[in-house]
């Protein structure tokens, strides 16, 4: 799609709409003249450039990339009459078509039913779900992995609630074990499993963790803030099908997150929280004087801790589902073109005699390092650094990556190797969550090589 000319449809398309409602004047305290918007324009844009690539297949670093061109479009034109979807009233076009969207989320997770909206982001809608496991467990702590993104320790804090942190197996997932220990003490309401962990993108066995849940009478809330879409590849065909057991187990669980900022297609501004019982809407009740009621529904603004929300972001998901639909031949088709790119990636990386491979990908999360000489850990810490440095200094055929520390133990056990002279070191790690990195993960293992060996 030409996103130029679908830009300029938004205004049109705009024009149309305002123009009926007749012609007033603009006020002068808000005029801004040609000449000076071009000045401050060239400035601003000049100044935009102080960035990374994040759209190009060389952008093999963080979890970053731009919005899908028919979600720009969609939070653009929404953008121009700015509906606020904290309640019908502030939009009710975009109230509905947030409730659409969510339930596209929710029959993807394979929920029967639901309760839930968007959020301004994976912390937010985290925050939701554990405000309500809090309600439902008032005196009783919520544990997650060591692995897990580090705000629900933090959102632990603002909720009063005792955080605890469960220990991983090898592979970076929750050990179930010293889970059940734990749960054993009975301090515990409510445990997170990360399907997808910010890291290293590893599912924790949620399949198994519900077991637990009947046993001891807790709470499961899944993160899947970043690999939530995954589900789309559960038991699929061809080397990016995912095992079933973890996804399918989803919709047994008490309430999910996922973010459509990251692998929706989304600009920022876009979490979701879905709870499967919709009775807990009853744990947001309130009466604000300034929150009216035009429709005998219950409210987006009643069941959400946050007030004001873009009804663009809400817009601009719907549009994006309108042509890539959560389905496994829609969006699935995006996500399993990156899972192949880092499976493929980790397979030439094995092979090679200058990298290797710290974890096997679940995800589309590729984690590596050099090999260097001596193996010690210092070493190794020091090649990631020079080599996340030089691959983005080199002006001609740059690389961006990102590195993530692993703590001595973990790193000398999985390879036995290496010497710990420190008490850590970074390793390198790249999301390759672009389609277009699959057709480009020859090419970046090549500067790999090429800046291991220099
Ligand atoms: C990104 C992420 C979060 C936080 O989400 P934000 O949208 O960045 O606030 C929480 N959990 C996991 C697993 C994540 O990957």
């Amino acid at each position: 799609m030409d996103l130029r000319h679908w830009l300029e449809a938004a205004v049109t398309s705009h024009e149309d709409w305002a123009g009926g409602f007749g012609q007033f004047p603009p006020h002068p305290s808000l005029g801004v003249d040609d000449a000076r918007f071009a000045a401050a324009f060239e400035t601003f844009a000049e100044r935009l450039k102080d960035n990374y690539p994040f759209f190009h297949p060389r952008y093999a670093g963080q979890m970053l990339k731009p919005p899908h061109p028919a979600a720009v479009v969609g939070y653009l034109t929404a953008m121009l009459i700015n509906p606020n979807n904290h309640a019908l009233d502030g939009g009710p076009a975009t109230a509905q078509m947030e409730r659409e969207a969510v339930q596209q989320l929710a029959t993807m997770f394979g929920y029967d039913t639901h309760l839930g909206h968007l959020t301004t982001s994976g912390t937010l809608a985290n925050l939701e779900a554990l405000f309500v496991a809090r309600e439902l467990h008032p005196r009783d702590g919520i544990a997650f992995s060591t692995e897990a993104h580090y705000t629900h320790g933090r959102m632990c804090r603002v909720l009063g609630v005792a955080g605890h942190p469960v220990p991983v197996d090898d592979d970076g997932r929750m050990d179930l074990d010293a889970l059940e220990n734990l749960l054993r003490t009975e301090r515990i309401g409510t445990v997170v499993l990360t399907a997808g962990t910010t890291a290293l993108g590893a599912v924790e066995p949620l399949h198994e963790a519900l077991a637990l849940r009947e046993r001891y009478g807790v709470r499961i809330h899944v993160d899947a803030a970043y690999g939530g879409f995954f589900t789309l590849l559960a038991g699929a065909d061809g080397p990016e099908g995912l095992p079933k057991a973890p996804w399918r187990a989803i919709s047994e669980c008490d309430s999910i997150v996922v973010d459509p900022h990251k692998h929706g297609l989304q600009p920022y501004g876009c979490g979701a929280v879905l709870f499967r019982d919709p009775s807990v809407g009853h744990f947001y009740l309130h009466d604000s004087p300034y929150t009216y009621f035009t429709s005998e529904e219950l409210h987006l603004g009643e069941i959400s801790l946050e007030c004001s929300r873009a009804g663009a972001a809400a817009a601009a998901l719907w549009l994006t589902f309108q042509l890539l639909p959560p389905t496994p031949d829609g969006l699935g088709q995006a996500l399993a073109a990156g899972r192949r790119a880092a499976i493929h990636w980790a397979q030439l990386i094995e092979e090679s005699e200058h990298l290797e491979l710290y974890q096997a990908p679940e995800l589309d999360i590729v984690s590596y390092f050099p090999v260097t000489e001596p193996r010690t850990l210092s070493r190794l810490d020091e090649a990631s650094g020079r080599i996340l440095q030089a691959g983005m200094a080199d002006t001609d055929d740059p690389v961006f990556l990102s590195t993530l520390r692993i703590g001595a133990d973990r790193l000398t056990t999985r390879h036995p190797k290496l010497t710990a002279d420190t008490d850590g070191a970074r390793v390198l790690r790249s999301v390759l969550m672009k389609p277009e990195s699959e057709g480009y993960v020859e090419h970046l293992h090549r500067r790999l090589e090429q800046l291991a060996r220099a």
